[in-house]
């Protein structure tokens, strides 16, 4: 019997033994193709020489020593990479150990910020339903997802959700996609209104939503118009890159795509490709020189905020992605990927649309292509299709959205970007013949 606490309590999964380029093996020797880079992590695929030796270096030097005493080379090559490459006014990168944490030192970066600033009265967020910003309350309390929120809902930060920009679903018949895109944002002014601009803190959204819509880019114009609003009242925006950012849709950040600026921008996952636990919240120099020009210190932190080990590793990652060519890799390997999709599934009776951006991309399943109507969650059709995957050998990351009690089943796509075009055709393959299964 296995003592892990795991995730699924009641099947004990299998043990991984070891990981090549895009490849997982179990210690049966079975080998998986990791078409999702386990959660949207694995930017650089398995066993990356570079990134293992900037780690074992920096373990020979010194594992870890506590920030506060000390500063360390990797956390300020690290952070001097991020803020070289952010979008722009950001100018400086607290570094933690992950996406929730990330959004968690967001959320308090912006809620000080309104302290400096004499604006006491701000102590709420407005976010966006059907998104995932983490697990830890905070975080959690200004998610969307709301099966997961449910239990906790009680004990959580005071947030209230809008709809995502969700071109399939919600887009008007005879709406062009600029009208929507305003109509959509414009309902962020109608929330900040209701509840009284000046109580807000800050909206919070994903560029790109990953985990409760599979790779949801909103349409052009839609960004623009929330940056606009933002502004007009005062409210901090946060974008949520924990899973879309780091080149995972083709630019090192995804709202690069988007044409705006975030007051703060939060990254994990492919920051540290899955070699070390890290992830960052960056933030503009407005909400940097206000805090450090009044109370001096920001009322937050953890043991582990900028671990050297941890921070070797984003270094190591953050110089391939942009210096090795990897960002525009996963721009290209995504336009592969998405044409190799449109071909296999683009009439599928059961694909109701195919989307994203870079090497981030998704299918939504559907019971009915004309009507759009979802699969009845009874059937649970992503968590079955997961299992189908896995047994031939593909990891992907199925799941099931929530919208106003609407579900929707998603299977998200992000393999390593040093994937290659067979290995492409070979994902396109196993997870056809798994649909089969399921479908
Ligand atoms: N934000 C987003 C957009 C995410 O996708 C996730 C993880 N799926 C998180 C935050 C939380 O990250 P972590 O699981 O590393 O705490």
């Amino acid at each position: 019997m296995s003592h892990v606490f795991a995730r699924h309590t009641a099947a004990t999964p299998p043990v991984v033994a070891r990981g090549e380029g895009v490849y997982l093996f179990d210690q049966d020797g079975k080998k998986y193709l990791d078409g999702s880079g386990g959660a949207a992590v694995s930017c650089l695929g398995h066993g990356d020489p570079e990134v293992t030796e900037a780690i074992k270096a920096q373990l020979d030097r010194v594992a870890f020593a506590h920030t506060g005493f000390f500063t360390s080379a990797p956390a300020e090559s690290l952070a001097d990479r991020l803020i070289a490459h952010a979008p722009e006014g950001i100018e400086r990168a607290y570094l933690v150990s992950g996406g929730s944490e990330a959004v968690e030192a967001a959320l308090k970066l912006a809620r000080q910020y309104m302290i400096e600033t004499g604006q006491t009265q701000r102590t709420r967020f407005v976010a966006r339903k059907q998104s995932y910003h983490g697990n830890t309350l905070g975080a959690l309390g200004t998610g969307g997802n709301m099966w997961r929120r449910a239990p906790f809902d009680p004990v959580m930060v005071t947030a209230s959700h809008i709809d995502p920009c969700y071109d399939y679903r919600l887009r008007e018949a005879g709406e062009s996609e600029e009208e929507y895109g305003l109509r959509a944002a414009n309902l962020l002014e109608d929330e900040l209104l209701r509840v009284g601009p000046e109580t807000v803190i800050a909206f919070l959204a994903e560029p790109v939503v990953g985990a409760t819509a599979g790779a949801l880019p909103a349409v052009a114009g839609y960004f623009t118009r929330i940056r606009e609003i933002c502004d007009r009242y005062s409210v901090l925006l946060i974008l949520d890159e924990v899973m879309c950012g780091m080149g995972r849709t083709g630019t090192l950040f995804a709202c690069e795509q988007d044409g705006v600026s975030p007051d703060i921008v939060t990254i994990a996952k492919g920051l540290g490709a899955g070699y070390q636990p890290i992830g960052a919240a960056l933030c503009s120099g407005a909400i940097y020189d206000a805090i450090r020009d009044g109370s001096g210190f920001f009322q937050h932190g953890h043991t582990y905020i900028g671990h050297p080990t941890a921070c070797a590793a984003g270094d190591a990652v953050v110089r391939k992605l942009t210096e090795g060519g990897l960002v525009t890799r996963s721009a290209r390997m995504g336009e592969v990927l998405n044409s190799a999709l449109t071909e296999r599934f683009g009439q599928h009776p059961n694909v109701g649309d195919i989307r994203g951006r870079g090497t981030f991309r998704a299918l939504e399943l559907v019971a009915d292509r004309e009507t759009k109507e979802p699969f009845d969650p009874a059937r649970g059709v992503a968590a079955t299709l997961k299992k189908a995957a896995f047994a031939r050998g593909l990891i992907c990351y199925p799941m099931s959205g929530t919208i106003d009690g609407q579900r929707g089943d998603h299977v998200l796509l992000a393999p390593p970007f040093i994937i290659t075009e067979d290995q492409i055709g070979e994902l396109v393959d196993k997870l056809a013949g798994a649909l089969e299964d399921v479908l």
